[in-house]
């Protein structure tokens, strides 16, 4: 077996759903242009640390990997924060984790703003480890596979999803309007307590069935 198939079995065997790899030297630029490659790692979304957890023990170990062949790399957390002025955190204008979920053929970006993996749906978190390691690379996502489906957009309460459907290089913003979407949730979160609105992902079509079994799994 190869570097990046026995890479991709390890980390399936340790509790992701998908892992891809794509080629990000057209979006790496400066101090990272040598890390030319990007580990795409998606594990089923539960919105609880857990998931985190799981995510940033999986990119300890293809970091492992990587570094006994020699290979340097550059893990980006989960759940970075964007505006902490940390290097990693100025990363994120260059290569966001949906971005190198979509490079690497994991998925489109739905309606809805997030990955949809056509088995998971939204229903997956993602962390990403760039490498110089010459990974084969899997075919990018270019545009989006929703298709007739407005579920979304249907049902989203705060009307924050635009309808608007997602092609490479088309930013969030003409997706889903953010401030809508955090005044709803701030509103849920005071009346009820609730930690999050997530309709937009229950409605989806897409990977509902196999996210449960797979949660069911490894939970
Ligand atoms: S989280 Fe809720 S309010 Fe925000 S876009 Fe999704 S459905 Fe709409
Ligand atoms: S609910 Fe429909 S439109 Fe929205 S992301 Fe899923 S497939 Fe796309």
């Amino acid at each position: 077996m190869n570097f990046h198939s026995g890479l991709r079995v390890e980390l399936i065997g340790a509790g992701a759903a998908v892992v891809g790899f794509a080629c990000v030297k057209e979006v790496t630029s400066g101090d990272i242009s040598h890390l030319e490659r990007a580990i795409s790692i998606g594990v089923v979304k539960n919105l609880n640390e857990r998931t985190v957890r799981l995510l940033v023990a999986l990119e300890k170990r293809a970091a492992r990997r990587l570094r006994e062949r020699g290979y340097r790399y550059l893990c980006i957390p989960p759940d970075s924060d964007r505006a902490n002025g940390t290097f990693i955190s100025k990363l994120y204008p260059l290569i966001t984790h949906k971005m190198a979920a979509t490079l690497s053929g994991l998925g489109w970006i739905g309606r809805n703003g997030l990955l949809i993996n056509p088995v998971y749906g939204p229903r997956l978190s993602f962390a990403t480890v760039l490498t110089d390691a010459p990974l084969q690379t899997g075919t990018p996502v270019t545009g989006s596979k929703c298709g007739g489906c407005t579920l979304c957009m249907d049902f989203c309460p705060s009307h924050a999803i635009t309808g608007n459907e997602w092609s490479q290089g088309v930013p969030y913003a003409d997706l889903v309007r953010t401030k809508k979407c955090s005044s709803w949730k701030e509103g849920i979160r005071a009346t009820s307590g609730k930690p999050n609105c997530g309709l937009c992902i229950n409605i989806c079509p897409y990977g509902r069935n196999a996210a449960s079994a797979l949660k069911d799994r490894i939970h």
